[in-house]
């Protein structure tokens, strides 16, 4: 299956669905260990992408992607939007030129995610998004160099995300505004690694459904 930015609308539609539904939930988890803005602040970048999702569609990748980048850094606001600003810039870079292939995909995030590490001088076990977006990508890696079949993909990579959303649970924050309530923060799950988690899996099912049923 060839994946065009023409699919970005029903990627923009479904992701914004689910975090409208989860919205509760992740605000009282950002209440707990943040401030409880983060879905708020989610909100604004991905309905900005929702009055572009048109103009998206009718780009190439590295033009959408820069595109999303850079709606994402000047509406988000937050920790989370330069991060995600950084995210979408970094893998348009990546992308430039190349047809997007798995292979490229994979690669174009997870040099994506190494500019989110640098952006937040953070790593894997900090308790944030990281602990989704970095064992995604290196998931996303080794089944695009094995040629694992797309359905299978989808789903370790719904269970790999999924996984490291719950992975935030017993981890001490080291960054973030979480950070300043350090051991206090065990026994919640990120909400940051929860919505990047909601995100992935809403892409993974708009996938599974198309793969399901091809047009
Ligand atoms: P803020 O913390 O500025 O209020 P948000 O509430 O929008 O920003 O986002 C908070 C989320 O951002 C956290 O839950 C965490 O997942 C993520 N985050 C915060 N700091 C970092 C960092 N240095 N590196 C990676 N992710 C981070
Ligand atoms: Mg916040």
């Amino acid at each position: 299956m060839q994946i065009e930015p023409v699919l970005l609308p029903d990627f923009i539609r479904a992701i914004n669905e689910t975090i409208d539904k989860n919205a509760d939930e992740v605000t009282a988890l950002d209440q707990e260990i943040g401030d409880g803005d983060h879905v708020f602040n989610l909100k604004r970048g991905l309905h900005a992408l929702s009055e572009q999702s048109t103009e998206l569609a009718g780009l190439d990748w590295a033009a959408a992607l820069q595109k999303i980048g850079m709606i994402l850094m000047s509406t988000i606001g937050g920790a989370s939007g330069s991060l995600y600003g950084t995210l979408f810039v970094t893998m348009s870079k990546t992308a430039k030129g190349k047809p997007m292939a798995l292979k490229t995909f994979a690669d174009a995030f997870s040099q994506g995610v190494e500019s989110v590490k640098s952006r937040g001088r953070a790593g894997a076990g900090e308790k944030t998004m990281l602990d989704v977006l970095i064992p995604v990508a290196e998931k996303l890696q080794a089944s695009a160099e094995a040629d694992v079949p797309l359905p299978d993909l989808l789903e370790s990579l719904a269970q790999t995300a999924v996984q490291g959303m719950e992975s935030t649970r017993d981890m001490v924050a080291t960054k973030g505004r979480a950070s300043f309530l350090g051991e206090r923060t065990k026994g919640h799950i990120d909400a940051g690694a929860r919505t990047a988690q909601l995100m992935i899996c809403s892409i993974i099912d708009v996938l599974s459904q198309r793969s399901a049923s091809p047009s």
